[in-house]
């Protein structure tokens, strides 16, 4: 199955090539810039899903009617805050898309915030369109909490701030592929991969 994957970051074609190599799954990933490139998209549905479809049609719509398109979304959603930054996670500190900026207003903005009222979770949603109009959407989660003061330097985003329930260290600080394993967008591609197997089956 070969996958157009609806996003310019090519890093993240190589996460999706690594999680498809750990899922054992026989999945080709092709970045949209195999493709001519990621049309410009904005991100304003206000949802995971909404977002990721947008983003997924738009590529849709360059490439033949027999393609097989993916698309991702992803947030840190904090209890103390209602759930922001959500889907604003990339933008939180300015609209140029700073992680380390992010993340530095994060601490800040939770500087006072008591242990018990810490909790957070992130979300990824993966949605596939296929032909005939087919939509899938296999949504993954990971609960935690956030420490008080960065710690670790692997991840990226606000891993060094976020511990995933039943662990002491931060996503910052975890092995990729233990990160991998416990992590939103794991999570999501196990449900896609399942999904995989089972049309394949
Ligand atoms: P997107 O999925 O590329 O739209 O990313 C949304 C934003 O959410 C990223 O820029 C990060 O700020 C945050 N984020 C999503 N996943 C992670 C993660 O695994 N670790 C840390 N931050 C993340």
């Amino acid at each position: 199955m070969k996958f157009h994957l609806a996003s310019g970051n090519a890093h993240k074609a190589e996460e999706f090539r690594a999680l498809a190599a750990a899922s054992g799954l026989a999945v080709t990933v092709v970045s949209a810039a195999a493709t001519g490139g990621m049309p410009p998209v904005e991100e304003d549905t206000g949802t995971f899903a909404g977002n990721a479809r947008k983003k997924a049609q738009a590529l849709r719509a360059k490439l033949p009617d027999d393609a097989w398109v993916l698309a991702d979304d992803s947030g840190l959603c904090v209890d103390a805050l209602e759930g922001a930054p959500g889907v604003e996670s990339a933008y939180y500190a300015g609209p140029q898309g700073d992680g380390a900026a992010n993340l530095a207003k994060l601490v800040v903005v939770m500087r006072d915030v008591p242990a018990a009222e810490r909790g957070a979770h992130f979300v990824c949603v993966l949605l596939v369109l296929g032909p005939g109009g087919l939509e899938q959407v296999f949504e993954g989660l990971v609960g935690g909490r956030l420490e008080r003061e960065p710690r670790g330097g692997g991840g990226f985003g606000y891993d060094p701030l976020f511990v995933p329930d039943g662990l002491a260290r931060t996503f910052a600080e975890l092995p990729e592929a233990e990160k991998n394993r416990l992590s939103h967008r794991g999570r999501a591609w196990a449900r896609l991969a399942e999904w995989v197997r089972r049309r394949s089956g």
